[in-house]
């Protein structure tokens, strides 16, 4: 299976050119210019399929010259993140880690090992909950859900001792 089609189980991989391309389009729906030091952005999140901190990021590109916009970077990075482009997956005392998304409601399937990351359609976790919730008189109005795990490829790497 190539990266990027749709498997009948309702999980979709992450791919960078998808991901790529889509983002882009809306950049420049939103008016706003895919300048260098943006595009260096938008590549460099579209090839990273685990998660990643600003500071990373930050440290990448300036390896690239010319491209070491710092603000640019963190605006580049508030507006992926509020667009629903990337989202915060863990956050320590010091720094937020991001992972690439696609907007709308997705669950996120995370290796904690490789960090491969797939996004899960189709979502009926309310339908599943919301019996037991209405019992307790309980509206449910969203959920937020990232599933950990160990992907096929790390597990066969590792085998259990
Ligand atoms: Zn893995
Ligand atoms: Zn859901």
């Amino acid at each position: 299976m190539k990266r990027g089609e749709a498997r009948t189980d309702g999980l979709l991989l992450s791919t960078a050119d998808d991901w790529h391309a889509r983002a882009v389009e809306a950049l420049l729906a939103a008016g706003c210019r895919n300048t260098a030091p943006r595009h260096a952005v938008l590549d460099w999140i579209a090839s990273r399929c685990t998660p990643f901190t600003a500071e990373i990021l930050v440290a990448a590109l300036e390896r690239q010259q010319g491209l070491s916009s710092r603000p640019t970077i963190y605006r580049t990075l508030e507006w992926l993140r509020a667009e629903g482009w990337i989202a915060r997956v863990q956050s320590d005392e010091n720094a937020h880690t991001y992972v690439r998304r696609l907007p709308g409601h997705y669950h996120q399937v995370i290796c904690t090992q490789c960090g491969h990351t797939l996004i899960m359609r189709g979502c009926t976790i309310e339908h599943a909950l919301v019996p037991a919730l209405s019992s307790i008189d309980f509206e449910v109005h969203g959920h937020v859900l990232e599933l950990y795990g160990v992907c096929g490829s790390c597990r066969v790497e590792q085998p259990a001792p």
